[in-house]
């Protein structure tokens, strides 16, 4: 499968994509699948994807089809119905695919989990029909979150998870890092604003003793690379390509 642009670059951090166990990949960064190939994550193991949305940093329709001919079976793609458009696929690749628009703030059951998505507060420009999601992974009486991207969250997210969710471990975007007064406050988050989450999570109990924060999506704008001051401030373990974690 050729992809353009696709060069790995050990220990960088660009796009953003997670695998969870061996069968499920949460948004398809330009790397995603040659990563996972060069990781032996066995990729024919894929049975669900997960799109927050269709920014070019979180889909990349080469990679999609790259996971759908790896794969045994033939892939749940869940996105919000907005993005369907956005794929970009012909009749023949959208074929190879089963395309799952998610109801949003309904738990369902796919690939071992039960799975929410949320509205996050971001903004794909091109196509405002498309609602950005975070989603809740619960497997195994472990809650994961994944948040990226997206600024302050919405109030429907916020008081959902206020009243539903206990979190295991907590992937939140920390694009714009110590960088005040930049123009995406309003779509990502900065470490202040972080500062401030991580204190209401806890405060009001969405949080445990041992609760791993990682954060992702970070940028080089306001961060000057020292990861352990971050951890010692925030108490948050920054992401990089080919990180992993279990919990
Ligand atoms: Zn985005
Ligand atoms: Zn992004």
């Amino acid at each position: 499968m050729n992809i353009p642009e696709n060069e790995m670059k050990e220990g960088k951090r660009r796009c953003t994509s997670l695998m969870i166990d061996d069968n499920v990949v949460v948004d398809l960064a330009l790397q995603s699948f040659d990563y996972a190939t060069k990781l032996d994550a066995g990729t024919e193991k894929i049975t669900d994807i997960f799109l927050s949305h269709t920014h070019a940093d979180h889909y990349k329709k080469e990679v999609l089809l790259a996971y759908a001919a790896a794969a045994d079976t033939k892939i749940n793609f869940w996105c919000h119905k907005g993005a369907v458009p956005q794929l970009q696929l012909s009749e023949e690749e959208a074929e190879r695919i089963n395309i799952c628009p998610v109801e949003i703030l309904e738990k369902w059951d796919t690939a071992g989990m039960k799975v929410t998505a949320l509205p996050a507060n971001h903004l794909v420009e091109a196509n405002l029909d498309e609602q950005p999601l975070h989603f809740i992974f619960e497997k195994d009486g472990k809650t994961l979150f994944y948040g990226c991207d997206g600024g302050w969250f919405q109030s429907k997210t916020w008081e959902y998870m206020r009243k539903n969710a206990v979190f295991d471990a907590m992937i939140l975007e920390a694009t714009v890092g110590e960088c005040p007064g930049n123009f995406r406050i309003g779509t990502h988050n900065t470490f202040p604003m972080l500062r401030l989450l991580i204190a209401a999570l806890s405060e009001n109990g969405m949080l445990k003793e041992n609760t791993i924060l990682i954060g992702s999506h970070i940028s080089g704008i306001g961060f000057d690379g020292n990861d352990d001051k971050v951890r010692e401030e925030l108490g948050m373990i920054l992401a990089h390509d080919g990180f992993s974690i279990t919990f």
